[in-house]
Parts: C-alpha cells; structure tokens; sequence
C-alpha cells in the first residue's frame, strides 16, 4: 500500500472519531497491527483528534502510595499482593501530616491533580475517615485537584468521599473480561465496574483505566477501549506492565515501543474526548520515544509509581518544552 492510501486511512479513524462514530473492531485491529512504518502517520492522525479536545496542553498528575502491600489480592501484576515475593514497602495509611507534604511535592511539580492510592481491596470506614481528613485540608489550602484510589468502596463509603471532596475516583479495569481471571481470582471484573458505576452516581468524576501486556490479545485490547468507551469515564490511564521479580508476572517481557504507540493511538480514536494518561510503566517500555505519546495521550503521571520509580520530574517538563506543548495545571 503507497503512503498516500495509508494516510488516508488513518484519517478516516480521526474523522470518525470528530464526529463522534465508534471505529469498528477490524479498525481497531488494523490500528495494533500496523506496519512500524506508519506509525507517526497514524501518530497524526491520532493528533488530530487530540488537539481538537485538548490543544497542544498536557495534565500531569502525581501519585502518593498512601498504604502500601499487605494486601490479601492476587492481582498478578502487583508487587504488593499476597502472592508477590517482590521486596516492597509494607505500612499501613499514612499520616495526615505526611498526606499533605505529598499534596504540597505534587504543587511542586506542577501536578494539577493528586492520586492517593492505598493497597487493598477496599478501604475499612477508619481509613476513609483518615483520607477525608487529608482531603478536607488539602481542598481549603491548595489548588490541587484529587483523585482517590482505594479499591472497591461499600455502603456509602463513594457519598463520603465525594461529600469530602474529592473530585476523582480511580478503579482500573486492568485487563479485558475475558482475560480477568488469569490475572486476578480474589474479586471479579464485574465488581470494578459496580465500583466506576458507584462512584459515577455520585457525581465524582469517574477514572478508569488498563494494563497492556498481560497476555491480552489484541481483539481482547480493543475490546478493553470499547469498554471503557461504553463506562462513559472520564481519565483513562493505559498502564503498560513493568514486569516486577517476584510477581506472578514477571517473565511477561514488555511491550514494545511502537506497540505501546499503537496502543495509545487506539484508544484515542476509540475514547476520543477522554483524558488519556500514559501511566506506569511508561519509561520502560515506550523508553526513548517518551515523547511521541503526548501526540496521543494528554495526561502524565509525574514522579514515581505505586512502588516502581518514575524518572525525574525535570525530564517530563523538559519532553513537554521540547515538543512546544503546555502543563495544563488544575485541569480535571
Ligand atoms: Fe491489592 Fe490493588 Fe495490588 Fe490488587 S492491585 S494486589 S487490590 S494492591
């Protein structure tokens, strides 16, 4: 096929996509299998879309990992589940004092919103207070927006946080149904979506977003975007797995850069008015073409992961100067 067809190509997904038709799965295929030639073609097109929801600006967020292992899951991803031998951090919720010195490092790094994630399948009523305490503060001294990630909530445990404040809720779909319980056994897939339902009813804002490279197929990814197309949320983080010693996952190998690329230009076609996070795992496995994501994504983490470094902030700055982009900042 000549460049000129090929570039047709993709621009029909962009059309679509502005105006507001759902690519079918066979595009979307085509999308994960394409040549690595056609990639900064497909880049365009994918930058289309997002420069029409999002300009050329970038929102970055920061991620404290509140409360860290001793967690009872099995998510085979996961350094701090009970099945991972991974040497990580074990402590229970942090302190207020030490929620809000995060909360001031995330200003610090121009992060628009604050990620306070706590390990766990879901937080006892003793933890939410204590997170809603910090909550509290942090909304009457700071600019920052918060997002809260705590696992599947019960009663009214959703009503409190977004009483309290909090903007956000993020629970990851992970993987595809299919692929669910290959990863996980400890909960279903079907209670993370109760829980992104949940935490839509009471009007938080809605965070929900993948792994790739959990032996998912690539009809299984596309599938995962439509998912997500049909939750109707807001952010959606694209994790891609860094493999760690001593999880049950840790002979996945990673996914290659310009798959990776692939991906995020998938999903923006398919949730084209979507926050689209390149989230962990982004060093690893996009390494030196960092930069070509921001064509697809709009959002980064900053700073380092739940228990997997990130690299330094000034270098995430320094990739958004240098394409003549912009840190969007309290923007959800
Ligand atoms: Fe536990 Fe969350 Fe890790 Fe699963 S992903 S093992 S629920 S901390």
């Amino acid at each position: 096929m000549n460049t000129i067809i090929v570039d047709l190509k993709w621009q029909s997904l962009a059309q679509k996509a502005l105006q507001g038709e759902c690519i079918i799965l066979e595009e979307g295929l085509a999308v994960l299998e394409a040549d690595n030639d056609e990639v900064l073609l497909l880049l365009q097109a994918a930058f289309q879309v997002r420069k029409h929801f999002y300009g050329k600006k970038v929102k970055l967020n920061m991620i404290i990992n509140a409360k860290s292992g001793l967690c009872p899951e099995d998510c085979g991803y996961c350094s701090q589940s009970i099945v991972s031998t991974a040497p990580v951090a074990k402590y229970t919720l942090l302190d207020k004092d030490t929620l809000l010195a995060g909360a001031r490092e995330a200003l610090a790094r121009k992060a628009g919103t604050y990620c306070i994630v706590a390990a766990g399948k879901g937080p006892t009523d003793k933890e939410l207070d204590q997170v809603i305490d910090a909550v509290k503060e942090i909304r009457e001294t700071m600019p920052l927006k918060i997002c809260a990630c705590l696992g599947i909530l019960k009663g009214n445990q959703a009503e409190r946080l977004a009483e309290a404040g909090v903007h956000r809720y993020n629970h990851n779909l992970n993987t595809s149904k299919a692929n669910y319980t290959a990863i996980t056994t400890t909960h279903t897939y079907d209670q993370r979506v109760e829980t992104v339902d949940q935490v839509k009813s009471q009007g938080m804002s809605p965070c929900s977003g993948v792994i790739i490279g959990m032996g998912e197929t690539h009809q299984e990814i596309v599938e995962m975007a439509y998912a997500l197309r049909e939750l109707n949320v807001d952010s959606i983080p694209i994790n891609f797995l860094n493999a760690v010693p001593g999880t049950p996952l840790e002979h996945a190998g990673r996914t290659p850069s310009m798959k990776a690329l692939k991906v995020l230009a998938l999903f923006r076609f398919i949730c084209p008015s979507k926050e689209i996070r390149v989230a962990g795992g982004r060093e690893v496995n996009l390494r030196t073409l960092q930069p070509l994501s921001l064509y697809a994504a709009n959002s980064l983490f900053v700073g380092d992961y739940l228990t997997t470094a990130g690299q330094d902030v000034t270098a995430d700055h320094q990739i958004i100067e240098d394409l003549g982009f912009e840190i969007e900042l309290n923007a959800l």
